[in-house]
């Protein structure tokens, strides 16, 4: 797929993130790209649909300044990344105005800066975190594969673990700290907390994200040549005598496949076999998402934290909450956000709104303006049984390129990262350098 050589014929199944990624980079390096999906429209778990007037998310993403190769894609295919997202260095603050705010600047300062200005914490809380960011920065932040994040944080004292690592595990790996992967997290605080300056910086969408990729990127890909085939969902791929590959009978050079863990292991269960069992053998931790609308309320940051334990005995099912009038998205509208949300699926949907609104109610009392659960209407719910695999120790996750020819993309396969849209992104630009390099 050089531009020297006669251009060759790709098959990208799957219009995610890491297909739309792995689109326009092949285009880039000369191919000819045509782009399968089953759905009828791009953006696979990150894409928007119409809701009461609304465009409004599968599910609300942060995105964090650390996310390069997503801001870029995002640019080349003509998005105003400063128009499309509101950003801030990173601030996880509660209704009662406490918190850990970061100051701009270079990341080790800004991050001594922050930890030690975090007055509610406890000196001693506030010591030992600053003593264990010290320790797994001299160690390369590298611990054994089998440790969970709970082992990795067990000398941390509590208010600090509390207050900073399990709603960064949550938010992040979206699997609860006693369940995931440390050395997963410790990538995640290498490249958000320690790396270049900004990369701490939380991006909070400003616009649908059918706008922020999706939209843009197939714009771009068809206007490059790519041919769109939406409500086409592969049944078969098979290796062609002579070279190249079937895709549902049609032939092509080369075929990466960009769609879900299942899918990619139903399509390789007799071609590669153990691909496929490793790709079946995943696990997955839900996402609930939750739209109240309040009349009138505005919070006074765009995003909220919710303390896991605030009140004891009173459950809380939401980590995070957003703002979605101060963004500008939606007027008196606010998303709250269920990760690791398994045992709130299992309760099912009433309990889980009933939860969530006691939870808000106790959170916002006593501040001005008060959350008035009486005048809060539920606008939507939205459950991702599958939102990302499940990031727990020693996970062994597919390789990129199970056959010649045939490449992999996707959130889940193998690499430092959880299941990110950066890590999406990411997988289709190696997705086509492993083809190239073959
Ligand atoms: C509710 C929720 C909240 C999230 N929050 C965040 C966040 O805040 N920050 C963050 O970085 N990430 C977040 N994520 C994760 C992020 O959305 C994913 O990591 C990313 O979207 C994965 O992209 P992908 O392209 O790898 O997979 P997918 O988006 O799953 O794309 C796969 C595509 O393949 C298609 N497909 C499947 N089978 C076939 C077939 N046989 N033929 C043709 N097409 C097929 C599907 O329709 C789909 O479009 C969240 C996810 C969810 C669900």
């Amino acid at each position: 797929m050089s531009n020297a050589a006669p251009a060759r014929r790709l098959a990208v199944i799957g219009a995610g993130w890491a297909g739309l990624s792995t689109a326009v980079r092949a285009t880039e390096a000369g191919a000819r790209v045509v782009l399968f999906d089953m759905a009828r429209q791009a953006g696979g778990r990150a894409r928007s649909t119409p809701q009461d007037g609304l465009d409004l998310d599968n599910g609300q993403h942060i995105l964090i300044g650390a996310y390069r190769e997503t801001l870029a894609l995002m640019r080349q295919v003509g998005v105003d990344v400063d128009q499309g997202f509101w950003r801030q260095p990173l601030a996880l603050v509660s209704p009662d105005g406490l918190g850990l705010r970061l100051p701009g600047g270079p990341a080790v300062p800004a991050f001594v800066r922050g930890v030690l200005g975090w007055s509610e914490l406890p000196w001693r809380a506030r010591l030992a975190l600053l003593a264990h960011a010290a320790r797994w920065r001299l160690g390369g932040f590298r611990c054994p594969a089998d440790w969970s994040v709970a082992r990795l944080c067990e000398h941390l004292p509590r208010a600090a673990f509390d207050a900073l690592i399990d709603p960064l595990c949550v938010a992040a790996l979206n699997t609860p700290a006693r369940e995931a992967s440390a050395q997963v997290l410790l990538t995640v605080l290498k490249e958000a907390l320690f790396g270049p300056p900004g990369g701490a910086d939380l991006l909070l969408p400003r616009r649908p994200l059918q706008d922020l990729l999706p939209g843009p990127a197939l714009a771009w890909l068809q206007s490059h040549g790519t041919l769109w085939r939406p409500g086409c969902r592969v049944q078969h791929v098979a290796p062609q005598a002579g070279g190249g590959w079937q895709v549902d009978g049609e032939a092509f050079d080369a075929v990466v496949l960009a769609c879900s863990a299942i899918e990619a292991a139903r399509l390789l269960a007799s071609l590669a076999p153990e691909w496929s069992s490793t790709a079946a053998a995943l696990a997955y931790q839900p996402i609930v998402t939750v739209w109240l609308r309040h009349p009138g309320l505005h919070w006074p940051q765009a995003m909220m934290s919710f303390p896991a334990q605030a009140t004891p005995g009173l459950p809380a099912p939401a980590q995070f909450g957003f703002d979605l009038g101060r963004l500008g998205l939606a007027p008196d509208t606010f998303a709250l956000v269920i990760s690791g949300a398994a045992e709130w699926v299992a309760r099912g949907t009433e309990d889980t709104v009933q939860a969530l609104r006691r939870q808000l109610q106790h959170a916002f009392a006593g501040s001005t303006p008060a959350w008035q659960d009486e005048r809060v209407s539920l606008l939507a719910v939205r459950t991702e049984k599958r939102a990302t695999f499940a990031c727990t120790p020693d996970l062994h996750r597919p390789s990129a390129s199970p056959l010649p020819g045939l490449a992999v993309a996707g959130d889940y396969v193998a690499g430092p990262f959880p299941a990110t849209l950066e890590g999406a992104v990411r997988s289709g630009r190696l997705a086509i350098e492993g083809l190239l390099q073959a």
